[in-house]
């Protein structure tokens, strides 16, 4: 009896997609793969901090699925940093949120953010539009 996986609620997909021991060639070490719902779940629960529950709907998952990702999650890490091994980031049943770009019509900022906070970060204004242009992540500084 197997349902057809949910598609997991994934808000931040990683830069870097490859970890690797230093100075140990490819040929030489075992790979493991992360999918990005589990470093999803990982991201929510230990960087964020979040209670399972808050976590797993975050993910619009339930609360033991989400403990169920997270588990594997820190397996595969664990097992990545305590034997040397190396981690793809990849797959997963994921729906990634997109981000959006916005203008606001008061000051004439603009942002990338999700479309939730539907308020400019500048001015508070609530008098936004959606901008046209194809949105590109923001540069780190
Ligand atoms: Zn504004």
């Amino acid at each position: 009896m197997s349902r057809p996986q949910k598609y997991r609620h994934v808000q931040c997909t990683p830069d870097a997609l490859y970890f690797k021991p230093r100075a140990v060639p490819l040929c030489n070490l075992e790979e493991l793969a992360l999918t990005f719902d589990e470093l999803e779940a990982m991201r929510l629960a230990d960087l964020e901090g979040l209670y399972q529950k808050n976590a797993a709907a975050r993910m619009q998952i339930s609360r033991q699925t989400f403990g169920n990702i997270v588990k594997t999650a820190r397996r595969i890490v664990a097992d990545a940093l305590v034997n040397g091994k190396a981690i793809r980031i990849e797959g997963g049943v994921c729906s990634v949120a997109k981000k959006e770009g916005f203008i606001c019509d008061d000051c004439s900022h603009t942002w990338v953010g999700d479309a939730i906070n539907d308020i400019c970060p500048k001015c508070k204004s609530g008098s936004l539009a959606r901008t046209r242009e194809p949105i590109t992540k923001p540069k780190m500084p």
